[in-house]
């Protein structure tokens, strides 16, 4: 056992404070990774608040982690000590059943291990995030970061990026396509870069005005603001795919009147509310209602060549992780652009 300083949520209502952890000893494929930056991501509050009655207390958030190789298990191929790496959403998972041996690790039939908040599939330990120095995962489950991205804009990628990149490719939505992004937060801004890069015509659907100017900065073609009924209107059955990232319940029948034929609504953003949709909405105009969970650890190292080769980053404010408790009050009331990034050094 290491034992390591991490940030923690002690129960889902109070705030975070610091916290002693253990990671395990380097077991022949364990990789131990110096963690230099974190993003904050919404779940992570949805987690730390225990929204979705889902959270073991204490809890160490943070799923978008990058750092160097810090040491190795003996039979460790992948990486070597100092490289630039990355861990996102999973540290594990069964690795046999027809999801995992498609490259579909999060839709493990068995369930995956998520970064924080999950158990070990040998039931030993609860998993704790990257708000914290050091973490140990099995080499399967990390990537590498390309040497063309700066390391402290490409932690929102493990999480933010993958989750809008894996609909994106799955849906082949590119060249020729309309797509709707419904908020523009910390997968928003992402799934306006990608897209973007993808050939698609992205229009942003937004609560902010705010936000207008940004939206076509980032490479949105149009902004719409959804509290505007006119512009609403203005683009019913304009949109092939809309990827929908709010982080709460709110109506869904409003944006299926946006698609086209054929069209289909992706859901991202998480709330545990039940839904009402009517089938009719879908019946008449053969549209489509998905949900999608974050991406595979294959899919995740071509979506950081991607971003690479396009030189695409997220935007990021820096916080060291002292202010965590402020940046999570923050993000509840939509005042980052567009990503929280933890300086680590500041542990
Ligand atoms: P975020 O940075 O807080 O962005 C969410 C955006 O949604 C806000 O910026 C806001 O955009 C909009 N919004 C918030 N509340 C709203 C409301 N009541 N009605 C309409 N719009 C609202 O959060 P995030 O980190 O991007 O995460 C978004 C959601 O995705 C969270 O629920 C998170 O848990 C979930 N998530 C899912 C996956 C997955 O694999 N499916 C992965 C990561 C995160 P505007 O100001 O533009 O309206
Ligand atoms: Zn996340
Ligand atoms: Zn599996």
């Amino acid at each position: 056992m290491v034992p390591v300083k991490a940030y923690a949520a002690l129960d889902s209502q109070s705030p975070l404070v610091p916290f002693d952890i253990n990671r395990r000893s380097l077991g022949p494929l364990d990789v131990e990774i110096e963690i230099l930056y974190c993003g904050v991501c919404h779940t992570d509050i949805h987690y730390a608040r225990n929204d979705l009655g889902l959270s073991p207390f204490p809890l160490v958030p943070g799923h978008e982690i990058v750092g160097k190789v810090s040491n190795l298990g003996g039979q460790v191929t992948k990486v070597s000590v100092g490289d630039a790496v990355g861990v996102g959403c999973l540290v594990d998972s069964c690795r046999t059943c027809a999801s995992c041996n498609q490259g579909m690790e999060q839709y493990c039939e068995e369930g995956p291990v998520f970064t924080y908040g999950s158990y070990e599939r040998d039931g030993s330990a609860i998993t704790q995030g990257g708000y914290s120095a050091k973490i140990v995962v099995q080499e399967r489950f990390v990537v590498l970061i390309p040497e063309q991205l700066p390391l402290e804009k490409s932690a929102p990628l493990l999480c933010a990026g993958i989750t809008m990149y894996s609909p994106l490719k799955h849906w082949r939505i590119g060249k020729g396509h309309r797509v709707g992004i419904v908020g523009l937060g910390g997968l928003g801004h992402m799934g306006v870069k990608l897209a973007n890069a993808l050939g698609a015509e992205v229009t942003v659907l937004s609560t902010s005005p705010s936000k207008k100017q940004d939206a076509k900065d980032l490479g949105a073609h149009r902004f719409v603001l959804t509290t505007d009924e006119d512009q609403l209107n203005a683009i019913n059955n304009q949109l092939d795919f809309i990827l929908d990232t709010v982080s709460g319940a709110h109506d869904y029948n409003r944006y299926l009147q946006l698609l086209r034929a054929n069209g289909m609504l992706i859901l991202i953003g998480v709330s545990m509310d039940p839904m009402t949709l009517p089938p009719i909405h879908m019946i008449f105009t053969r549209k489509g209602v998905a949900g999608s969970l974050i991406g595979g650890i294959s899919e995740t190292q071509e979506m950081l060549e991607f971003c690479a080769s396009h030189h695409i980053t997220a935007e990021v404010e820096m916080i060291a992780i002292q202010n965590i408790n402020e940046a999570y009050e923050r993000i509840l009331e939509g005042d980052v652009k567009y990503r929280f990034v933890i300086d680590m050094a500041s542990l």
